[in-house]
């Protein structure tokens, strides 16, 4: 699968058993859909977990299909991310996942996926962006 922000072939991070697709490339991720519910809470989301607030096309296509994804942000939530509008999955740049998972972190799983992402990407996912209102 090609990274859709810089067409690299990505590379699969396991992690509980879940596969992440990392670009190596631009330090993005693909979360299929249902990963993120399964990362954080041990649980995968609904389909409809991948609604976003204010969502507008965007430029980049779903790894999974033709469709150009939609972005904007989960209710609550200060990242702005890709996702397919047939709910593939969605894509994070670079340190967003982190910044979503301490959003959404307040429980034990959600910490360790924390911890554990920082050990997986290194000191570059700490760059992440502040857009908090
Ligand atoms: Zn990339
Ligand atoms: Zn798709």
């Amino acid at each position: 699968m090609h990274c859709p922000a810089c067409n690299q072939a990505m590379l699969i991070l396991e992690y509980k058993g879940i596969e992440l697709d990392h670009c190596q490339g631009c330090g993005g991720v693909w979360l299929d859909a249902g990963e993120l519910g399964l990362l954080l809470h041990g649980v995968p989301e609904a389909p409809e977990g991948l609604a976003l607030a204010g969502a507008r096309p965007g430029a980049r296509r779903c790894p999974r299909c033709p469709r150009k994804m939609d972005v904007g942000r989960f209710p609550a939530s200060t990242v702005e991310v890709d996702v397919c509008p047939a709910r593939h999955g969605l894509w994070l740049d670079r340190g967003e996942l982190l910044t979503l998972a301490g959003e959404r972190a307040g429980g034990p799983a959600a910490d360790a996926v924390v911890r554990h992402l920082r050990e997986l990407f290194g000191e570059e996912q700490n760059q992440t962006k502040e857009k908090k209102t």
